[in-house]
């Protein structure tokens, strides 16, 4: 019997979607409702493609597994994405500069997100089954016990009617999926807000020449210190550019004007940022966004969930992007419907709910990860830190500290935030005796750099604050 699915929204979810279904079902329709170029460029649907992105180990292995045949890391290496081990950046942490280790381990893709979404859309575009149709979905067709299908309306306001044996809702964090489970009766879903207020402002450089090889910087902000949360983020990508995107929480946000664009990263708890652009030419405006919040839907706690519903990717949850985890669970959740499908076939009683259920294993882990942190930021809007996050904020900060100066430590903290290990992880005996004993090595006084990049940095600095 021919089994079918539609795929709402053709971003990073629904493009994984789609070929991870196209393995086990004859017939998978996605709908965008943009016109997807041939080309990698902005499109209205992706507006967070402005902002500087990481792609994280756990989420390009995952992307890697849900596209058989291609490799979409070797394509965007060729097509110019820089990759980058976590644990030898250039990173000023909540509690001091990070050693680097030169070691080539928790490997960091960073690549603009118009080239990201074109190739992974371009590979699965072409597999046999996937058909894009570009049309606005309006909702879901169905009722509580099932979903059959979906109302579209065409770009000249026609509606239609399509059918499926399964709807996958991946239309990012505007999706309805709420307000239309509400509509059924179903209006059991918990929702879960933690917004610091976070704006990002973000702007294009041409890397200086001379620079090619500096890496990816950051100036993180520190979440305990009862202070605003300011950062920045140089992150190298294609086409010999860096992306910048400096973070600043309610009453601390980044200015939109170019001029105190530059000035704000200077101004941070280190200028490195700031005295890397001072005097790089730019190649676009600063474009902001609010779109920042942790916001969660909990549909794997509804008392009942239709046959034939998926909810995937920001749909789902959003996450404070300063931690880079919202495409690396969208992938991660990606692979329990691929698991789900080789396992029971989407036709058994009660897969949409079992595949729902196993969604929320990688949404939780980065949910914890982020609200546990924007929790401690001035005027945060969702719940205040509980006892359990003021001792368990105790336990990562030492730990962070420890981290700056040991490998083992560091490398243990990356395999958590990464989400390629359970956070349990951090409390193993090796790791709580490592942080009860404390840092085996000084606290860095600046940022750990080799001596070409003190002269790169000294070169291009022309904030007059070379330090
Ligand atoms: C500023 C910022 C920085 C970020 N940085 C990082 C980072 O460093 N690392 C990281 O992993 N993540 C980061 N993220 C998160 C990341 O961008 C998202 O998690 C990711 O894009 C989610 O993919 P998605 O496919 O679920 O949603 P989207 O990428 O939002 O895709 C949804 C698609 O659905 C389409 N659509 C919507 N409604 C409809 C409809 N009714 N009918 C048809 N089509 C529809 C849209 O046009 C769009 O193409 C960041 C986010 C922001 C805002």
């Amino acid at each position: 019997m021919s089994r079918s699915a539609i795929v709402i929204g053709g971003g990073l979810a629904g493009m994984l979607a789609a070929s991870a279904l196209s393995q086990s079902l004859d017939q998978v329709t996605i709908l965008e409702r943009d016109t997807l170029a041939d080309a990698p460029q902005p499109r209205k649907g992706l507006p967070q493609g402005h902002h500087a992105h990481v792609l994280l180990p756990s989420g390009r292995d995952a992307i890697e597994a849900l596209i058989p045949g291609v490799s979409i890391r070797e394509r965007l290496l060729a097509a110019g994405a820089r990759e980058a081990s976590l644990t030898s950046l250039i990173t000023l942490g909540p509690e001091g500069w990070f050693r680097r280790w030169g070691h080539h381990d928790h490997l960091l893709l960073t690549a603009s997100r118009d080239l990201l979404d074109w190739t992974v859309c371009d590979a699965v575009l072409g597999t046999p089954g996937v058909n894009l149709h570009t049309a606005q979905a309006v909702a879901p067709l169905g009722n509580a016990e099932r979903v059959t299908g979906v109302r579209i309306s065409a770009a000249d306001g026609e509606e239609a009617e399509l059918s499926a044996d399964l709807v996958i809702d991946a239309s990012g964090r505007g999706s309805r999926a709420v307000h239309w489970l509400g509509e059924v009766g179903i209006r059991d879903v918990p929702e879960s807000i933690v917004d610091s207020g976070l704006v990002y402002a973000s702007r294009l450089y041409r890397v200086p020449e001379g620079a090619e090889t500096f890496p990816l910087t950051q100036v993180t902000a520190n979440p305990f210190a009862s202070e605003l949360g300011r950062s920045a983020n140089l992150v190298p990508i294609e086409g010999n550019r860096w992306l910048v995107s400096l973070g600043g929480t309610r009453g601390g946000e980044p200015p939109a004007d170019a001029e105190g664009f530059v000035r704000f990263a200077l101004g941070l708890r280190h200028p490195i940022v700031g005295q890397l652009i001072s005097g790089a030419e730019p190649l676009s405006e600063v474009t902001r966004t609010r779109s920042t919040r942790n916001g969660r839907r909990y549909f794997e706690k509804a008392a009942t969930w239709p046959e034939g519903f998926v909810v995937l990717g920001d749909a789902v949850a959003t996450y404070n992007p300063v931690y880079g985890h919202g495409m690396s669970v969208a992938a991660l959740g990606t692979q329990a419907l691929h698991r789900e499908l080789q396992q029971s076939g989407v036709a058994t009683p009660g897969f949409a709910r079992r595949v729902q259920r196993a969604v929320a294993k990688p949404v939780g882990a980065a949910w914890a990860m982020s609200t546990s942190q924007d929790r401690w930021f001035p005027g945060v809007q969702g719940s205040a830190p509980t006892v359990a996050d003021r001792v368990l904020s105790r336990y990562t900060r030492r730990m962070t500290r420890v981290a700056t100066s040991s490998y083992r430590v560091s490398a243990a903290m990356c395999d958590v935030t990464t989400l390629q290990e359970d956070a349990i992880r951090l409390v193993h005996p090796s790791l709580l005796l490592a942080t009860l004993a404390g840092p085996v090595m000084p606290a860095l006084s600046g940022p750990p750099l080799t001596a070409d990049e003190h002269a790169m940095l000294h070169a291009l600095d022309r904030g007059g604050n070379d330090r």
